[in-house]
């Protein structure tokens, strides 16, 4: 059965969600209360209404309680963001996607039982940081506050040495997870893995850590 989805808010986030599910064959209810961002969605939507989101019969009457996972992108007014979120948690929907504005937003998001709050301004300005950190620094993932996943090229002080010898989980405290090398990938590298030129890392671990396998063994002066 295909899954149904529904978008609150077609700004750029909301939309670009709402446009890559339609792109994927999924089945997208868009609702927004602005009339021409309704008429920009007729056509990519499976189906796009002028709804006002605070109004909880409005979207009762849409029949969103049947919706595997609604999304709510409501940017600006957070007033309205979180009314929303309230009206569809009681409404008891499966799943609840939120866009936070700031942390206050993403906390009270939280509390009143989103599933899941993102932060897509703060996120990628956070990985542009680090990737103009260093050319080396492909990627970055954060898994909680203090924890993230990096992708990152093989610094040319690891060339030639194993895993074993740099033991990056001792001396860093952070774990190699995977290497990629063009096309194959070996999860969980055994520790006689010899890093050579074009080798990149997926590397997990608390940020502080993170940073000091970064400074000492990726970021090249
Ligand atoms: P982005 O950065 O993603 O463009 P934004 O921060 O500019 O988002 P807004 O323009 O504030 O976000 O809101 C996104 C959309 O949500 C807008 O199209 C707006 O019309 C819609 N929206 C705001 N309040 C409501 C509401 N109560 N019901 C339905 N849609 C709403």
């Amino acid at each position: 059965m295909k899954r149904e989805f529904a978008v609150i808010g077609l700004g750029r986030f909301g939309g670009s969600i709402c446009k890559e599910l339609s792109m994927e064959g999924m089945e997208v209810l868009a609702i927004d209360n602005n009339e021409d961002r309704i008429n920009e969605f007729k056509n990519i939507a499976s189906h796009a209404v002028i709804v006002d989101s605070t109004d909880e019969a409005s979207l009762k009457e849409l029949g969103i309680k049947n919706i595997d996972h609604v999304i709510v992108a409501i940017g600006d007014d957070i007033q309205a963001s979180i009314l929303t979120t309230v009206i569809l948690t009681d409404l008891g929907i499966k799943k609840i996607t939120v866009k936070a504005q700031n942390d206050y937003h993403a906390k009270i998001l939280n509390k009143i039982g989103a599933d899941q709050v993102v932060h897509p301004e703060r996120d990628m300005g956070k990985r542009i940081a680090h990737s103009i950190i260093s050319n080396n620094i492909l990627d970055y993932l954060e898994l909680s506050d203090d924890h993230s996943i990096v992708e990152v090229k093989v610094g040319e002080k690891m060339l030639g040495k194993t895993l074993v010898e740099l033991d990056i989980r001792a001396n860093y405290g952070c774990n190699v997870v995977a290497i990629k090398h063009g096309k194959d990938i070996n999860v969980s590298p055994s520790a006689d893995h010899r890093f050579s030129e074009g080798d990149i890392l997926i590397v997990i671990g608390a940020d502080k850590d993170i940073s000091r396998f970064e400074k000492h063994l990726v970021i090249e002066e």
